[in-house]
């Protein structure tokens, strides 16, 4: 990888800002808001259109009062809904914010890209239009730094298939095919995502940045819901690669071709003569080169997290650098395999780790639907679940048929989080990431405030070093939100 050149000047600037901030108004409050939290980051994840739709001052005074809130985390960047934009369409809309959904959604860069930090990539032109020229940074960060609470940018591995210069950047899949998805090994965009952070690091006087990719590679993507013919990615810097580690192309496309064909069939209920899992552990055998695409994929997706610490940390070393882990570690042994705390600790100041539980529990028992039609097809699915419900270290949840409308337990949170401190060995700090109306179906379980109280207790008790509300405050309703405050300041007092 290139490094950026030294750039004096950016420095200079960065370092007035930040001597100002402190200078003024950081210091006296920040010591007044850090006894109420007890040290601990909680922090919330929140987007420009509610600050656009409600006012700054005003969505800063509930977050404080209401959440307990000390740490804003802001959807900086994304052209998908889940972190920015109002609520869904189709789920019901929460008790502020204007009442009305944003259909003309775009995204983006919700701050103001500077072109200095992009002259090595093909995006140059990523500033989201949703709101004119507002800069949800430059709006907040003064507003909150007088409040003494921190900032972060949080920006997401999400952009939409026209974004100008992107079309080069898509994965190609085995058979030849665009995709939507960027690639990992592409240079273009791995320097879009060094630029995006230097910028955030350097443009503004932010506390930390947290990276989210909520992707992976090509085998378990064939194992999941979506078209195993369409997985990625086999384009020309894969190809490359993958030679390097002396991987034979051909043998794996052959292979996930194979896979295709296993898991059309398994779907469609034709038992292989000697039992699904023990085909599938036969193409395994057949093809080692299934394993290893999907060990390249991975390894380049977790060089971006090596990237984004490098290039914040070279900015300021004091900035916080941070990675969402996305669900799928809660539901999958296989992602779970990938996801090695140990490994992420050696390139973050912490990790936020999902442990949404309400809407946790439709989205493991699709899971267990998924993998139970194909691999694990001569398994009852319930037994399954129970089978999984081991791997994976969780006791007492809800049976398969009852799971989508209960949710997961706060004993979940509590097992994770644990799991998760053990798992970094104290060398990175662990956020879990709890559940406040996360949309789910209209007959499935929905967050009440009893559940967020319960997940954030049992996050804080299992050794957490804060908790970070999430998906978005557009989407949360303020009584679950209060009850996560609740929880936090009786656990500090
Ligand atoms: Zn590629």
């Amino acid at each position: 990888m290139k490094t950026s050149p030294s750039d004096p000047s950016r420095r200079e600037f960065l370092k007035t800002t930040t001597a100002a901030a402190v200078g003024t108004a950081l210091l006296p409050s920040l010591s007044r808001a850090e006894a109420k939290s007890a040290g601990k980051t909680i922090g919330i994840q929140i987007g420009a259109v509610s600050f656009v739709d409600e006012g700054t001052e005003k969505v800063l005074d509930i977050l404080q009062e209401r959440g307990g809130v000390n740490t804003l985390f802001l959807a900086t960047f994304t052209y998908g809904r889940g972190i920015a934009g109002r609520q869904v369409p189709g789920q019901p809309l929460p008790d502020h914010g204007k009442q009305e959904y944003d259909t003309n959604f775009r995204g983006g860069n919700f701050a103001t890209p500077h072109a200095k930090f992009y002259e090595r990539t093909s995006l140059k032109q990523t500033k989201a239009p949703d709101h004119g020229d507002y800069d949800v940074i430059a709006d907040v960060l003064p507003q909150a730094q007088k409040r003494g609470m921190k900032v972060y940018a949080w920006y997401e591995d999400n952009f939409a298939r026209d974004v100008p210069g992107v079309e080069k950047l898509r994965e190609l899949d085995w058979n030849g095919r665009r995709a939507n998805t960027l690639c990992p090994l592409h240079p273009d965009y791995r320097e879009f995502l060094i630029g995006l952070t230097e910028d955030y690091c350097q443009s503004y006087a932010i506390d930390g940045v947290m990276w989210c990719s909520e992707r992976q590679g090509p085998l378990h993507n064939a194992l999941g819901a979506g078209d195993p013919s369409r997985v990625t990615c086999f384009c020309e810097f894969h190809q490359k690669a993958a030679k390097e580690r002396g991987i034979d192309v051909q043998r794996a496309k052959s292979g996930f071709k194979s896979l295709d064909q296993f898991i059309r069939a398994a779907r469609a209920g034709q038992r292989p003569n000697d039992g699904y899992f023990v085909g599938f552990w036969r193409l395994l055998l057949e093809y080692p080169e299934l394993l290893a695409w999907e060990k390249l994929w991975t390894d380049g997706k977790h060089a971006i997290y090596a990237d984004i610490h490098k290039a914040a940390k070279r900015s300021r070393n004091e900035i916080q650098v941070g990675f969402h882990i996305w669900h799928v570690n809660s539901f999958s042994p296989f992602f779970r395999a990938e996801q090695n705390y140990a490994e992420f600790a050696k390139v973050a100041d912490f990790l936020k780790i999902v442990v949404y539980n309400n809407c946790g529990g439709p989205r493991y028992a699709s899971y267990i639907n998924t993998i139970g039609s194909t691999i694990f097809r001569d398994l009852p699915k319930d037994e399954l679940l129970q089978l999984n419900n081991r791997w994976l270290g969780y006791a007492n949840e809800a049976p398969l048929d009852k799971l989508p409308t209960t949710g997961l337990s706060s004993d979940y949170v509590y097992r994770e989080t644990k799991r998760a401190v053990t798992g970094v060995e104290g060398k990175c700090k662990i956020y879990p990431g709890i559940d406040i109306d996360v949309p789910t179906e209209a007959n499935q379980k929905k967050t009440a405030p009893e559940d967020v109280y319960a997940a954030t207790i049992a996050g804080l008790k299992a050794g957490a070093d804060g908790v970070i509300f999430s998906r978005k405050y557009s989407e949360m309703r303020l009584a679950n939100l209060a009850a996560g405050g609740k929880a936090v300041r009786e656990f500090s007092s």
